[in-house]
């Protein structure tokens, strides 16, 4: 007998899309009023049951998950109403993802966007736990990887797909980060200055570095997303990979894809570098910057799921 394994936000995940294909129930986008509704029967839920969610109009928070006072046994989600649907409804993937994972630790969860950046070491692991359910419950790995397969990516598939899982752009950028065996990285820009970047795992094993010009940092010279008179290159324009990487070869090519949101000042990039073998580390003291850990757990947990859930 194998032991089951630990419960984290993917293996909690892949179990639920597991019943939901045994109930007939996998279509998408997935239907998050369905997986609440499933959730008292199954030992996740163990008879406590969440009300339908709620819209806040008291707090400014991206959501919540709060125990009724009155009935321990009754739990209830609300969500920000001033963000648009896709969000919407990853906020309430991420407070059943709570629900599951770490109802049994505290009866009130006040989430916002911020704090899985900027909380405590405690706040941070319990929201990106919840982030990690939420982005393997609404993008299924196996599922994702059928639509991509075999295709080109570039901002145009990308926005299909988050269309058709129902998440963001943005949320189907960081899904794919964590997913690819391409060496690409996303950079998110607020007012001109770097608010986040992620990095395959390729991209780190083969150490891509983005250009650092300045503190805070801003757009690398000669790219797309330092060109103010470009707002859109959805299927991503070719340039030496050195505009963006300096330690690149210069015969390396990159694709960068630029997005801007409709709420201008928010510039979404996506690069994505041709392979190139791993160069040995060489020491220029630069540190592998703290990057989220959930791939590691994703590809461990796929590992101990075997085939039917695994990331072959
Ligand atoms: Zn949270």
């Amino acid at each position: 007998m194998s032991e089951a394994p630990a419960l984290n936000g993917f293996t909690a995940a892949a179990k639920i899309i597991h019943w939901l294909e045994i109930g007939q129930h996998l279509s998408l986008p997935i239907n998050l009023d369905t997986v609440r509704e499933l959730l008292p029967e199954t030992p996740f839920g163990q008879s406590e049951t969440i009300k339908p969610p709620q819209p806040i109009t008291w707090s400014s928070s991206e959501g919540a998950l709060v125990r009724n006072p009155d009935n321990e046994k009754e739990w209830g989600i609300f969500y920000n109403a001033k963000v648009g649907p896709e969000r919407q409804r990853f906020t309430i993937a991420h407070e059943l993802g709570h629900f599951i994972l770490h109802r049994k630790s505290q009866p009130t969860f006040n989430c916002s966007k911020e704090s899985i950046y900027s909380g405590s070491d405690g706040l941070i692991k319990l929201e990106r736990e919840a982030d990690d359910f939420a982005s393997n419950l609404l993008m299924p790995g196996n599922l994702l990887r059928q639509k991509i397969e075999g295709q080109e990516v570039d901002f145009r598939l990308l926005g299909k797909l988050a269309k058709e899982f129902g998440v963001s752009l943005e949320a189907m950028c960081i899904r794919f980060i964590k997913y690819t065996d391409l060496r690409a990285a996303l950079v998110y820009w607020d007012h001109g200055f770097m608010k986040y970047q992620w990095r395959s795992q390729s991209s780190i094993r083969t150490k891509v570095r983005l250009r650092q010009s300045s503190e805070p940092q801003e757009p690398p010279r000669n790219s797309l997303a330092a060109d103010d008179d470009i707002t859109q290159e959805l299927d991503g324009l070719e340039m030496s990979a050195d505009v963006w990487c300096p330690s690149e070869p210069s015969d390396i090519r990159l694709r960068e894809m630029k997005h801007t949101y409709r709420e201008a000042n928010r510039v979404l990039s996506l690069l994505i570098l041709e392979s190139a073998a791993p160069r040995p580390f060489v020491q220029s003291g630069w540190e592998d910057e703290k990057q989220h850990d959930s791939f590691d757990r994703f590809v461990d947990s796929a590992k101990t799921l075997g085939e039917n859930h695994g990331r072959s």
